[in-house]
């Protein structure tokens, strides 16, 4: 089977896993695993900010972030696509009590001016305390349901400056950041720079098999563990999988520009086929997201998978595919045959 669903699919490799087998650990609620201590820091390092807190999944850093940074009745805004609004069960609501503001962004990229068209300019007939009050803006780079696009730096700068004059926190979710790095050649720690947390993920195309991390300031990642304890994401002896993470940020971010050049290649087979519909200058890094015009994006991906494909469906004719770890270029053009058959009705 080519599993091209996800990029959270990936098995840990033999290296990967002798690496995590030998991990020396420690009880990472007491603060005493080294492989934990050593993560954090090459993470906040990496990243340019002070502090790093390792946690089970991205859903629980961006969480721990949304908590960290609010209190009940605040109002987030962040684009309607972004997946805090779309894919944590909606945590914001139920862990922080917040309401959240979706944001009409062009593939998860929305401007400054729509972030400051989202205050009411001051007037004494209109009392603040009517709204829910604004206090943090969430960025996500690269952006998934976007197709995996980059945000441009300018971009990201201007609505974070917005946000900030406006008195405004700001939240990164960098699940795919590493993949914004291999596809602009911009690091990590520059698309980091004007944001007060990021959360990052070691468990998409790095390829590690468990674990994310929130990176801020001290104080701010102090606060964030006493919540991370609170959501009951204190793991113990958690450098087994922290193992994992530094192991896959030695091994495997260099080749993440293969997952790239093998996602690009993949979109402009598609783009030559009948039937299909894909804009091919979106595809900016390992995400591949296009339309089966002629037929059910259900039918399409039942079709591939009874050959050998698995693809991810999404609404009525969408289609996602994301290149990874386990897919080399052999498996693109394999994919590549078999979509052409389903589409032929073959
Ligand atoms: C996968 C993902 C997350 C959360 O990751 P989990 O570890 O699956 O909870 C957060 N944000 C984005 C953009 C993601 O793609």
């Amino acid at each position: 089977m080519i599993d091209l669903r996800s990029d959270t699919v990936t098995r840990p490799t033999r290296a990967m896993r002798e690496a995590m087998a030998t991990a020396v650990v420690g009880d990472d609620v007491y603060g005493e695993d080294p492989t934990v201590l050593e993560l954090e820091a090459r993470v906040a390092a990496d990243l340019g900010k002070e502090a790093a807190m390792f946690v089970p999944t991205g859903t629980m850093s961006n969480q721990l972030a949304l908590r960290t940074h609010t209190e009940p009745g605040d109002l987030i805004l962040m684009d309607r696509g972004s997946h805090i609004v779309l894919n944590e069960g909606g945590g914001a609501a139920a862990l922080s009590g917040l309401t959240i503001r979706g944001l009409d962004g062009k593939n998860g990229i929305f401007s400054a001016a729509e972030v400051e068209a989202q205050f009411e300019p001051p007037h004494r007939f209109n009392p603040g305390h009517l709204m829910p009050s604004p206090r943090l803006l969430c960025v996500e780079n690269t952006h998934n349901v976007g197709g995996g696009v980059i945000w441009p730096l300018e971009e990201l700068r201007a609505v974070t400056d917005v946000a900030r004059t406006r008195g405004l926190v700001t939240h990164l979710d960098g699940a795919r950041i590493w993949h914004a790095t291999a596809g602009s050649g911009i690091e990590e720690r520059v698309f980091a720079e004007p944001f007060d947390t990021i959360s990052v993920c070691f468990s998409k195309g790095l390829g590690a098999p468990v674990g994310s991390a929130l990176v801020g300031s001290e104080p701010l990642i102090a606060r964030a563990r006493r919540f991370k304890q609170q959501y009951g994401g204190g793991f113990r002896q958690a450098g087994i999988l922290a193992a994992g993470a530094l192991f896959a940020l030695d091994h495997h971010r260099e080749r993440l520009g293969d997952d790239l050049v093998h996602a690009r290649r993949l979109a402009e087979g598609l783009a030559e086929l009948d039937g299909v519909d894909i804009d091919v200058r979106r595809v900016q890094t390992n995400i591949v997201r296009f339309q089966v015009t002629a037929m059910r994006a259900g039918d399409f991906v039942d079709g591939c998978f009874e050959r050998g494909v698995h693809l991810l469906p999404g609404g009525e004719h969408g289609v996602r595919a994301v290149t990874h770890l386990d897919v080399g270029a052999e498996d693109v053009l394999t994919a590549l045959a078999v979509m052409a058959d389903v589409l032929a009705g073959a």
